[in-house]
């Protein structure tokens, strides 16, 4: 589908994305950039790559394609930097699980003459780094692009083609619902589990134990959420700030709400509370957002699941 693409920043999503383009064959070639040498010779080692570079701007030079996969604090710098060296005519999209804040970023520095069409793959895992990637893990997920009023049809058209070939379900937005929608449905669940996780932490060494012995229960769910990235999530947590100091100040009325029920006894209320959401539980299986096996499918032919 592209001569070049280039991947800036190569951790979980950009490595993922090397994979199935190179499944699907939609980049005749593919230049890598990372900030790290570390990082860039262990994506050599693992071929995700036809040509790597620390320089970013070295990297787009001729590029059909750049996506940039760093955490979402790196998006103006990184602008700044490709800036004066994209080709006429690219596109230039992200990954960031922020939407907003990676357009007031990126656009200033970009020339009118690239096609800038953000986007964000709902798709990941706990890990990080040029390991963690594998071919399938768009597949089924959403994507959410974010283009802003004027942008080129065709750019969108081909970003959704390219998204709808790594298995994903493309849907556009207006970049501030994105981020509200997000703030709920990722962000917010990740910050109560860094919460709960951190709670258990400061409990004293013996009932610490026991919790992590325990944790085959609930606690096991969040602490899967509370191992993810600390750069993202702290960006994420910083670029993201109004949408998600809203849910969070929702969050805590409703868990006061919660509390007075337990307190006074209000068996029918919580009743009520709990089967309201395990309806939502169904809603996201029919929607093929996760499976229906119990535990997730741990012991079986799990699924991962999105962050
Ligand atoms: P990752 O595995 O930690 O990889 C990050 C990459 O960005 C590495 O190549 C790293 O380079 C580079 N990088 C880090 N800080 C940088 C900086 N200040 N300037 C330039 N490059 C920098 O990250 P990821 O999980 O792939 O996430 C990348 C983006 O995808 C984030 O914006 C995140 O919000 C979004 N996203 C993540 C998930 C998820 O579940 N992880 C899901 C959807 C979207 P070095 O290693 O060389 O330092």
């Amino acid at each position: 589908m592209f001569d070049k693409v280039t991947l800036i920043g190569i951790g979980l999503i950009g490595s993922s994305l090397s994979h199935v383009m190179r499944r699907e064959g939609l980049a005749k070639e593919i230049s890598v950039s990372s900030r790290s040498q570390e990082t860039l010779d262990r994506a050599k080692e693992l071929n995700l790559g036809d040509h790597y570079h620390l320089d970013a701007a070295e990297a787009v030079k001729d590029a059909d394609l750049v996506i940039v996969c760093t955490p979402v604090g790196a998006c103006e710098a990184v602008a700044k930097t490709i800036a004066p060296a994209l080709k006429k005519g690219a596109i230039v999209t992200d990954v960031g699980s922020v939407k907003a804040s990676v357009i007031k970023q990126m656009k200033p520095h970009l020339p009118d003459t690239v096609h800038f069409v953000p986007g964000h793959p709902i798709a990941g895992t706990e890990y990080s780094g040029p390991d963690s990637g594998f071919a399938s893990l768009f597949e089924g997920r959403w994507c959410v692009l974010t283009p802003e009023e004027g942008t080129d049809d065709a750019a969108v058209s081909s970003l959704t083609k390219f998204w709808e070939t790594c298995g994903s379900n493309v849907e556009t937005m207006e970049a501030n619902h994105h981020d509200l929608v997000l703030a709920i449905t990722s962000h917010l669940p990740h910050f109560i589990a860094y919460n709960i996780v951190g709670t258990a932490d400061d409990l004293a060494t013996d009932i610490k134990s026991e919790v992590i012995k325990f944790s085959a229960s609930g606690f096991r769910d969040f602490t899967r959420l509370a191992a993810s990235d600390p750069t993202m999530w702290r960006d994420v947590a910083l670029h993201n700030k109004d949408a998600i100091l809203e849910t969070l100040g929702r969050f805590s009325e409703d868990l006061s709400d919660l509390q007075r029920a337990i307190r006074r006894d209000d068996g029918d209320k919580l009743f009520d509370m709990f089967t309201r959401t395990r309806g939502i539980r169904r809603s996201v299986i029919e929607m093929g957002q996760d499976v229906a096996a119990p535990n997730f499918g741990r012991d079986g032919e799990g699924d991962e699941p999105a962050s």
